[in-house]
């Protein structure tokens, strides 16, 4: 299995002119890579693979047509509506970019005693939570930048409800909000969520258009001017990694450039993907060691995971991007950290492949309160730790 991160891989790649679409890998020796295969090239795919007695499986048979794209869909269709409020939204269940806003919306009104509000980014959605001035400490939370998975908006509205229902009432969190302001974006890449309900359930990228080139979007998560460019990202356009023409081409990446840079005081940065069960921290682009290491990995990193796993004892993984998937240039978490927030992880929430992007609406609310414990973790951290 080694050969698949520095031979195969690559191979594969061309073998197929790149239209294989990689869910997760490749991740070191012993860790699984899955792959979505078009139908066009299902036999040459199985041909190299069973030639160079490469072991696989198939986890999904026909996703179009799966019992867990129908699944979806019905289980959606079953909950749809518009919410006006937030008593009728229904947090065990996906929803469309209109009903996330409907639904999250309603929870920054009225707030007694305090003031939280939309905080009106260029294009995207982010709600503040303040109790307090100005350009106080910061943490910022971010779900979704990658479209199509769902697990991360659907647990970013829960987080929204937890906030608002625990503050005055949990005393950690009341005391985490006394002192820092909680910035969420739940919606990151709007465009591409709202095409993976209109057109393609597994859109990734932004929706931008390429000169040049009849494909579309750009990977916001390559995007990020942290070894733009560089190992990790890909230059053509109709790659799932494809990192744009310049760094912070995407409008989706800099409103969230210009927003930190303007902010100045952000001192916890948290950027939430799925799946694989992993904690992560910098570097994806390059092999040195991040200067807080063993801060990142100590204090923080082993509590937020022990804490995660404490509910329903998933399991996950935590280490440096680079050494816990793959090389990645031109990520969030990567720039963030280098511009000086030292709490800078990022996640990739549940499962580990059995559904992958289609995880069931059944596992959003204990993914959410598994994901929140280890969220309030770095809260507290980074409260009781300032710099
Ligand atoms: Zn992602």
């Amino acid at each position: 299995m080694a050969l698949w991160s520095d031979l195969v891989w690559p191979l594969l790649c061309s073998y197929t002119l790149c239209q294989l679409d990689f869910w997760r890998g490749p991740g070191g020796q012993d860790v699984p890579i899955d792959v979505r295969v078009p139908f066009a090239s299902l036999q040459a795919v199985k041909i190299f693979l069973e030639s160079n007695g490469i072991c696989y499986s198939i986890l999904i048979d026909d996703l179009q047509v799966s019992a867990l794209v129908d699944e979806e869909q019905t289980q959606m269709i079953s909950h749809h509506f518009m919410p006006r409020s937030v008593e009728t939204f229904n947090y065990a269940s996906y929803h469309t970019l209109d009903e996330v806003t409907a639904g999250a919306h309603p929870l920054t009104r009225d707030p007694p005693g305090s003031e939280r509000r939309w905080y009106p980014l260029h294009l995207c959605f982010s709600m503040q939570f303040s109790t307090g001035g100005a350009k106080r400490p910061a943490i910022w939370i971010d779900t979704g930048i990658h479209s199509r998975e769902w697990i991360t908006q659907a647990s970013g509205v829960w987080f929204a409800k937890k906030i608002v229902d625990s503050y005055g009432k949990d005393p950690s969190l009341t005391s985490i909000l006394d002192n820092l302001d909680i910035f969420l974006e739940i919606v990151t890449n709007p465009d591409g969520f709202a095409f993976t309900h209109t057109k393609n359930r597994m859109w990734r990228k932004t929706r931008s258009i390429n000169s040049g080139s009849a494909c579309i979007g750009v990977d916001p998560n390559r995007n990020w001017d942290a070894g733009f460019g560089g190992a990790g990202a890909s230059s053509n356009p109709c790659s799932e990694t494809y990192h744009g023409p310049y760094a912070n081409s995407e409008l989706e990446v800099k409103a969230i450039v210009d927003f930190v840079k303007s902010h100045g005081n952000i001192k916890a940065f948290i950027s939430i993907h799925s799946y694989s069960q992993l904690l992560m921290y910098p570097y994806g682009y390059t092999r040195t060691q991040a200067a807080d290491y063993q801060e990142l990995v100590g204090s923080s990193s082993h509590p937020q995971v022990a804490a995660l796993s404490s509910l329903y004892g998933t399991r996950y993984r935590y280490g440096s991007i680079i050494t816990t998937i793959y090389q990645a240039s031109g990520g969030t978490i990567d720039w963030t950290y280098n511009q000086g927030i030292k709490y800078s992880f990022t996640f990739e929430l549940r499962d580990t492949g059995s559904y992958g992007f289609l995880l069931p609406a059944n596992q959003i609310i204990s993914t959410a309160e598994e994901t929140w414990l280890a969220l309030m973790t770095i809260m507290e951290y980074t409260r009781d730790h300032p710099y």
